[in-house]
């Protein structure tokens, strides 16, 4: 395994075993849940917003290290952009897992994810969280 890979898949293990946002928000304007019922993944986002602004965001969910760390690492990259500015990262993001492009700089350690690509069947977990933020944001 090369260095980059092993670095990310730390950071997968990491914001699996230890991820961010996570856990109730009470009074969550927003709750939307989404499936991935190939793997048995499931996410539930709560959002707080102000129109404008994701202003707080948590994740609930169980399933594969994939799902939930690019839940975790989701949240924590949207959390205070405006929804035109999260739905940029989601393409952005969608292109580096679904089309192959390499990873935007915007995405961060979401760059971890860059391998889901060519492993097609784990495409869907991935981009859970990502297609569970989508229709709430508008
Ligand atoms: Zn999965």
């Amino acid at each position: 395994m090369g260095l980059l890979e092993e670095l990310y898949r730390e950071i997968i293990l990491r914001h699996y075993k230890n991820p961010q946002n996570y856990g109730e928000l009470p009074g969550a304007r927003l709750r939307v849940k989404g499936e991935n019922p190939s793997c048995g993944d499931q996410v539930e986002l709560q959002i707080e917003t102000d129109g404008q602004r994701i202003t707080e965001l948590r994740f609930l969910g169980q399933g594969c290290a994939i799902s939930q760390a690019s839940a975790s690492l989701m949240t924590e990259l949207v959390k205070g952009k405006s929804w035109e500015e999260a739905l940029a990262l989601e393409r952005k993001f969608k292109a580096m897992v679904v089309d192959g492009a390499p990873p935007a700089p915007e995405l961060g350690d979401l760059a971890a994810l860059s391998g889901v690509h060519r492993l097609p069947a784990r495409v869907k977990c991935a981009t859970l969280a990502w297609n569970a933020l989508e229709p709430v944001s508008y």
